[in-house]
């Protein structure tokens, strides 16, 4: 373990966890390039996370889970984003959002006992489909297109969603919809195997390409009236959203995955026209050294808001400004990290068996997670100025 890693990792808990996750991110690793190459999903990835209990780690310990804190959540996720990122980023939006359920107490008793206790049991995984074409990211406050119809005890949902990641391995999909009576906008859980739920495979891209993000067609789907688990009104804004922290600690782990592999290679590499490695060289040094001074100052802003999420448990609802800040300078610095890694490594980069290449595109997706750059700046000016 490198002494970024170990920096972070302080308690006897920590050190079991880490131990766990390393081996599956070391796992994860070796996959990489394939998937990625390939566009496919991560299917063996998922199995790993499931059999290694990773699924359930978000789970409080009376519901037969982990109970991780932010912290841990954070720690976790950086390290497995080093062994593959699409994996991590899929596997936090599922541990995140049932920490933020069980922690909010945001759905009734029974229903999230009933999915936790799939979890824990049988592997079960979620994630949102909230983000359409017509409204862009849900961030933005666009109105759902998709909507739901009560029919007697039960809701119709018709509708289209784009960026479902995880699609290709969902037990349930919460799906964000319009209700056509009041006018309402709320979550409903859709099981996988509904009638009328269909995947449409359009994840291509060139980041993130395992995360199998697809869009998620829903043609008269029918569920029970108890599907509705919550709506999302003013008052359901206002707490701030630790769990979303996944975001910028999948990006760290990819800018560390770039660092080490950067100055592997600067301590290894040759050319004949100087007598030792390039690590020797002031002009090799100085990224390198802006490289753990980024580092250093992204990780130590992450770090110390998922602390203070923990510790200040009474005012961890306000801490919208600064879990927001730490996602933009999180995610930006590992985009300069990434680059500073390919400066220092030359040309070798650019080949395709160079996860390098892979970690440059991948960082990019950073910027299209919520909150955007601008959500986030503009929300620090309107706090500094109110
Ligand atoms: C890897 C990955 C995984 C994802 N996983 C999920 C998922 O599991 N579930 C899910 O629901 N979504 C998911 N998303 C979708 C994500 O949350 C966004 O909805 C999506 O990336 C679109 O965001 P956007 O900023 O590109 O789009 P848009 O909101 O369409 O923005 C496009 C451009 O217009 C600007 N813009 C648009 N509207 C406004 C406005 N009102 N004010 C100011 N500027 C505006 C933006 O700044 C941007 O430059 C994922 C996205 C990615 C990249």
């Amino acid at each position: 373990m490198g002494y970024h890693e170990e920096y972070y990792v302080r308690t006897n808990r920590h050190k079991e966890l880490y131990t766990m996750v390393s081996k599956l991110a070391d796992s994860f690793k070796s996959r990489s390039e394939q998937y990625d190459r390939e566009g496919s999903f991560p299917y063996q990835n998922i199995e790993e996370l499931k059999k290694s209990g990773y699924t359930r780690l978000s789970v409080p310990k009376e519901l037969g889970g982990e109970g991780i804190s932010l912290y841990e959540l954070v720690l976790l996720q950086e390290r497995l984003a080093q062994g593959d990122a699409s994996t991590a980023l899929s596997i936090g939006w599922h541990l995140g959002i049932v920490m933020d359920t069980a922690e909010k107490r945001l759905w009734d008793n029974k229903v999230f006992e009933r999915i936790a206790h799939d979890i824990v049991q049988n592997g079960a995984l979620l994630n949102s489909a909230v983000s359409e074409a017509a409204t862009g990211s849900p961030t933005r406050g666009g109105r759902p297109q998709t909507l739901a119809v009560k029919e007697g005890n039960e809701w119709v949902l018709n509708g289209r969603k784009t960026f479902t990641t995880m699609a290709p391995v969902l037990d349930y999909f919460i799906v964000v919809a319009a209700v056509e009576k009041n006018g309402e906008i709320a979550q409903f859980i859709v099981p996988r195997e509904t009638k009328g739920l269909e995947i449409v495979e359009t994840w291509d891209t060139m980041a993130m390409r395992g995360t199998g993000s697809h869009d998620i067609l829903l043609q008269d789907v029918r569920v029970p009236h108890d599907a509705l688990v919550q709506v999302l009104d003013q008052e359901s804004k206002k707490k701030a959203s630790g769990w979303l922290l996944h975001i910028p600690a999948c990006y760290m782990g990819i800018a560390l995955a770039a660092r080490n592999h950067a100055v592997e290679y600067a301590n290894h590499y040759k050319p004949n026209s100087i007598k030792g490695p390039i690590s020797d060289l002031p002009n090799i040094r100085q990224p390198i050294g802006e490289m753990e001074l980024k580092l250093m100052n992204a990780r130590t802003f992450l770090y110390s808001v998922a602390e203070r999420w923990d510790q200040d448990v009474e005012n961890r609802y306000e801490l919208h400004a600064e879990l927001a800040a730490a996602k933009h300078v999180v995610t930006n610095t590992a985009m300069e990290i990434v680059d500073k890694a390919m400066r220092i490594v030359g040309a070798q980069s650019l080949y395709h068996k160079s996860p390098l290449q892979r970690y440059y595109r991948d960082v990019r997706a950073g910027l299209h997670n919520p909150p955007m750059d601008d959500a986030v700046i503009s929300l620090l000016a309107q706090r500094a100025t109110k």
